[in-house]
């Protein structure tokens, strides 16, 4: 047996495996809180962090050299125009099937009208933050209001140099390439072969750092495991439950559908082929952060041209949010219904479409990176008139759901690019033999 190859393929999985084994060990003996439990996470935080970092430092060359290729690549205005507008419809319908899945849930569930008793506990919780949610909730929410400003920056350098501020990014290299792709041949030319030879030496060296995804997931996750522990989730339950039921539906409701009908693929082929995306997108939540491997898998495993992939892929993962406005949805619907239950505070239909649409619409504006829908939260709370101090009460199983998220929005990404890739002609790994 070649072991690099089980390793590749299943090494995420066993250091998930070990870290459950590990942190249930330590529980078991009561040691979460011993001097050499917090040196051992302590190193695990270490592994983590080093590994996200060599994650996120190809985000930015990654998004712009692919973007640069992929307009480059596009024979002409109208091929252009084609496959911006599909992928925009794609990402807009999806996001807003998953709002709307969000929405049937929490009004059908109602998680937040638990008895009033409960609802004050929860409602309580909100009172005890910890430090990085009350900088939240304070944080100037134009960061996300002026949205717009940030797709033109004023400056790319600076843009470059911040992981949040991919918009920007995207939008240089996007003219970048596609006026390069309009320069007369001599000039086009070297450019072309500057910007592939790029890709290829970022294709290597991301290689390199998946290569040690094992252990850096274990890094992340065993300190997780070990702070949060099961029995955090209990009087968030409900909440919990009608979170994870939205994504179940969206994941295997929608996107099945899509993939099977529109697509004219086999579905489980691509949620298999896109296993190892899914567990990398859960284990450091963080969409931007799993592109290098999210474009490699599309590409040499669901078999999507460069072409395609190049272009829809960076950009969905930094403009789609599906999971992410899924859940925007369902907390502040969840907190409305607590205040309903404990102050008897309405909230109408005109409050529900507006949360809707705000979801929308912020879930577009938030950046891959863990905990960043927090923001936009705060925003939608904040405009509906709920205190905004009241998004302490899912602070808790923040992580844990953002774990979750993360996988749903980096998984659409995926389903976008091989099915944008059918509509486009394109015979995939898995396309369906009755197939056009
Ligand atoms: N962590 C999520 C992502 O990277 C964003 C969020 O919902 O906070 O996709």
């Amino acid at each position: 047996m070649d072991v690099k190859k089980w390793l590749s393929q299943w090494g995420v999985i066993l250091a998930l495996c070990v870290s459950i084994i590990v942190v249930c060990f330590l529980r078991c003996c009561g040691w979460q809180n011993a001097t050499l439990t917090q040196d051992f996470v302590q190193v695990c935080e270490l592994i983590g962090k080093v590994f996200m970092n060599g994650l996120k430092m190809l985000v930015v060359p990654l998004i712009a050299v692919s973007l640069i290729c992929g307009m480059m690549g596009f024979g002409s205005k109208s091929e252009f125009k084609r496959l911006g507008l599909k992928t925009f419809l794609f990402y807009f319908l999806s996001c807003f099937s998953a709002v709307l899945i969000g929405l049937f849930l929490v009004n059908v569930l109602r998680p937040g009208c638990v008895e009033k008793d409960l609802a004050a506990k929860i409602l309580g919780q909100a009172n005890v933050l910890p430090q990085q949610f009350i900088q939240l909730a304070h944080m100037d929410s134009s960061r996300l209001s002026d949205f717009f400003l940030r797709i033109i920056p004023s400056n790319v350098i600076h843009a470059a140099s911040d992981n949040t501020q991919i918009l920007g990014i995207i939008t240089f290299a996007l003219l970048f390439g596609f006026f390069v792709g309009r320069l007369p041949e001599d000039l086009r030319k070297p450019q072309l072969v500057f910007w592939e030879g790029i890709q290829h030496v970022l294709r290597d060296i991301t290689r390199i750092v998946i290569a040690f995804s094992p252990i850096g997931v274990f890094g992340l996750v065993t300190p997780i495991l070990l702070h949060t522990g099961i029995g955090v989730i209990r009087p968030l339950l409900y909440f919990v439950m009608t979170v994870l039921i939205g994504f179940f539906l969206y994941m295997f409701g929608v996107l099945y559908l899509l993939l099977r009908f529109v697509g004219k693929l086999k579905p489980w082929a691509h949620y298999k082929a896109m296993f190892p995306v899914m567990l990398m997108a859960f284990s450091t939540s963080s969409s931007a952060a799993v592109l290098p491997l999210a474009l490699d898998r599309v590409e040499t495993v669901a078999k999507v041209s460069p072409r395609i992939a190049r272009f829809t892929l960076p950009l969905g993962i930094t403009i789609n949010m599906c999971g992410t406005a899924l859940y925007e949805c369902v907390v502040v619907l969840f907190i409305a219904q607590l205040y309903q239950v404990t102050q008897g505070i309405s909230f109408g239909v005109l409050d529900q479409l507006i949360v809707v649409l705000m979801a929308l619409l912020t879930s577009v504006g938030v950046a891959g990176i863990p905990a960043s829908a927090l923001i936009a939260i705060t925003m939608i709370v904040s405009s509906v008139g709920l205190p905004i101090e009241s998004i302490g009460v899912i602070w808790v199983v923040e992580r844990l759901l953002d774990m979750f998220r993360t996988l749903v929005n980096v998984f659409n990404d995926t389903c976008g690019t091989v099915i944008i890739a059918r509509t486009e002609g394109e015979t995939l790994a898995y396309t369906t033999s009755h197939s056009a």
